[in-house]
């Protein structure tokens, strides 16, 4: 079998390409083919001699997702479900906004976290994603789109929890960042995660500039515990201390993201525990109605989420209404429930 393309570092790519032709100047331009054009095949590359275009398809793939189903929602929004060369299903979406698009990426198969507003979570986790497999869903994008700077954001809330799989997700990143690579600035790149601490501090150990964004959703353990589990391992307190020990640059801010659930954590006393919760942290909030999953709740009404709103905004807090997309395909924030081919919107 073929190995995945994108799961070799640049440096073991050199060495593969140097066992068959000794020119130095064969990686850059192997990378600008897939990074920048997004080749999907060595024959096309027509710069190389064909007898190593012949020798790459031999040993690497350039393909490692299989393209199992798209839809478009009317709002623009396109999520594609993928199949990985085991079987397994991962789905990603590319989001319009104005004048450019956001790709939604995940990390994992599944989810092993169990917040019970998500859907992913009914899955449970199946596997980690490899770096390459990571990578290719940007590619897929790129391809798709036709182009890499039709690309402008790249967000890391698709399946699964990022910070779990920390040594594929930094791989990634790197690719991602490098200018051989898909050249992002690390300030359009978002990690988000449920709270998963000692990812958090390593994130941060990294230092690559990278966003982060907290699934904060509660601002008491109490009801953090109920709704998120990650919260008897690494309560409020504990998350807090690793966030303020997160490295930001100057007007970088950290995301807090906040789904309003219906009678659950949409309180006046729970906006004022977040004013409370977020005091001298560099912090942006986005509040995001509860998007319908299996379970049994609701969104609160638009009345309640302004008011959640103002009183933060009063409070001197940076806070937005996210405008839900993709809901109609099942590709909002917290829908994303890959289970069969066929299967999306079921
Ligand atoms: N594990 C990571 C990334 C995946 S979740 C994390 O927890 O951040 C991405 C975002 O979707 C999170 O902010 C989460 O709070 C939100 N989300 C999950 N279920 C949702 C739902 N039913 N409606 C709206 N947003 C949801």
């Amino acid at each position: 079998m073929k190995d995945n393309f994108f799961d070799k570092t640049f440096e073991e790519l050199s060495g593969i390409l140097s066992d068959f032709d000794p020119k130095p100047f064969r990686l850059d331009q192997v990378l600008r083919w897939v990074y920048v054009k997004g080749a999907d095949d060595f024959s096309r590359m027509t710069n190389m001699p064909k007898e190593l275009r012949g020798q790459l398809s031999d040993v690497l793939d350039l393909t490692p997702l299989r393209l199992l189903e798209e839809v478009e929602s009317p709002d623009g929004t396109l999520k594609s479900l993928f199949q990985m060369t085991d079987g397994e299903l991962i789905e990603s979406v590319i989001i319009p906004e104005d004048g450019h698009k956001t790709l939604c990426a995940s990390t994992q198969a599944g989810c092993g976290m169990g917040c019970s507003f998500c859907e992913t979570a009914t899955i449970g986790l199946k596997r980690n994603l490899s770096r390459g497999e990571i990578l290719a869903q940007i590619v897929c994008a790129v391809r798709r789109l036709g182009n890499r700077l039709a690309l402008r954001n790249l967000v890391f809330m698709g399946m699964g929890e990022p910070l779990l799989n920390m040594d594929a997700l930094i791989g990634a990143l790197e690719v991602i960042i490098d200018a051989r690579g898909f050249d992002f600035s690390p300030r359009r790149i978002t990690v988000s995660t449920c709270g998963w601490v000692p990812g958090i501090d390593r994130l941060g150990r990294e230092n690559l500039g990278v966003n982060l964004a907290i699934s904060l959703n509660a601002g008491d353990d109490e009801t953090r515990n109920r709704i998120m589990p990650v919260n008897r391992k690494y309560p409020l307190k504990r998350l807090m201390k690793s966030i303020r020990g997160y490295p930001l640059h100057p007007r970088q801010r950290i995301t807090f993201e906040y789904v309003l659930i219906d009678g659950v954590n949409d309180r006046i006393e729970d906006a004022r525990r977040i004013v409370k919760l977020l005091r001298g942290i560099p912090a942006k909030v986005n509040v995001i109605a509860y998007n319908r999953t299996s379970a049994a709740w609701s969104r609160p009404d638009d009345r309640v989420m302004n008011r959640f709103q103002e009183i933060l905004m009063s409070a001197g807090l940076l806070a937005t209404v996210r405008k839900s997309r993709g809901g109609e395909i099942g590709a909002a924030c917290g829908q994303l429930g890959a289970r069969a081919a066929g299967g999306m919107n079921a």
